[in-house]
């Protein structure tokens, strides 16, 4: 069954909005060959998606624990950290995906993520972790499109969702797959990286999904006496109290503040490089119980 949004808003990444014009030596040249690298992956994202939806499948397919097998190893091969795999949940797609211009989804979703570098993270919110940041969005969209190329290729129908924007809300979806919890920043914290990942979605015409065990993630107690994003946000961005809205969509940072400061700083990460379950690791749990 074909999933649409309930209505959701989303914001809109811009990246012409990125200040690059002030950018001299080494880092321009890095975001130079990065920009269009993104541009490009969300240009095929779209493009494949206008082709998927031209001859739109009735019911779902099934498939064998082989081609789940085949998933996980291509995805390694790509350079993906993290794989999970979830129903779509339409009250968390968006009604306008800016990006990627999708605007239905196959029933389930495989949930990617993967790793930002640490040492140019921790210099947040200087250009060397915005430009990690792009460089991420662009990997990753990259690895994104293959591997929907490749689930089509065996024959099943998928649609490819771009880490950039993108017609969900990926953390949410990352939740629901297992691999993290959220932060008071609204990021997924995972065990492996802390809140140092970017995510994608390609959601698939295909049920049931294979059964993969994750391992617990547990961050509640540290993040509630924690708060270090919180009060280190350059634009106090991020709510003490999340709102919570009637369908259980959560928000905890005001998307104004926050877009203008990520803009001018080429995608800040200062709650990314602060978050001691980045700083740390996942060992900074047990400090709660201290
Ligand atoms: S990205 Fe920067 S501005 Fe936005 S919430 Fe995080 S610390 Fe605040
Ligand atoms: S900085 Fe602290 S409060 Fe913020 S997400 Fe990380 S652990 Fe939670």
């Amino acid at each position: 069954m074909l999933k649409k949004s309930k209505g959701l808003k989303s914001r809109l990444i811009e990246l012409t909005k990125f200040e690059i014009k002030d950018l001299e030596g080494p880092s321009s040249e890095k975001v130079k060959r990065i920009i269009p690298k993104v541009f490009n992956t969300v240009r095929k994202a779209i493009s494949t998606y206008k082709k998927e939806i031209k001859d739109l499948p009735e019911g779902v397919q099934s498939a064998p624990q082989e081609f789940w097998d085949e998933i996980m190893v291509q995805a390694k091969k790509l350079g993906i950290d993290l794989i999970g795999f979830a129903p779509i949940d339409e009250d968390f797609m968006f009604e306008n995906d800016h990006v990627g211009g999708i605007d239905v989804l196959y029933e389930n979703a495989i949930v990617l993520g993967m790793e930002m570098d640490y040492e140019a993270i921790d210099t947040a919110p200087e250009p060397p972790a915005g430009i990690e940041s792009l460089n991420i969005y662009a990997e990753l969209g990259e690895a994104t499109n293959k591997l929907t190329a490749f689930i089509r290729s065996k024959g099943y129908r998928a649609i490819g969702c771009h880490p950039l924007g993108g017609p969900i809300l990926y953390p949410a979806m990352a939740v629901k797959a297992g691999l993290g919890k959220i932060g008071r920043q609204g990021l997924l914290i995972t065990k492996k990286f802390g809140p140092r990942q970017r995510l994608s979605v390609i959601s698939v015409n295909i049920s049931p999904l294979p059964e993969v065990v994750q391992e617990p993630v547990d961050i509640e107690q540290y993040c509630k006496k924690c708060k270090r994003c919180l009060n280190l946000c350059p634009v106090s961005a991020i709510y003490d109290e999340p709102i919570v809205k009637e369908n259980g969509v959560v928000t905890r940072i005001d998307g104004e503040k926050c877009i203008e400061y990520f803009y001018k700083t080429m995608g800040c990460s200062v709650c990314i490089k602060e978050c001691p379950f980045h700083k740390i690791g996942y060992k900074a749990q047990f400090y709660a119980r201290l």
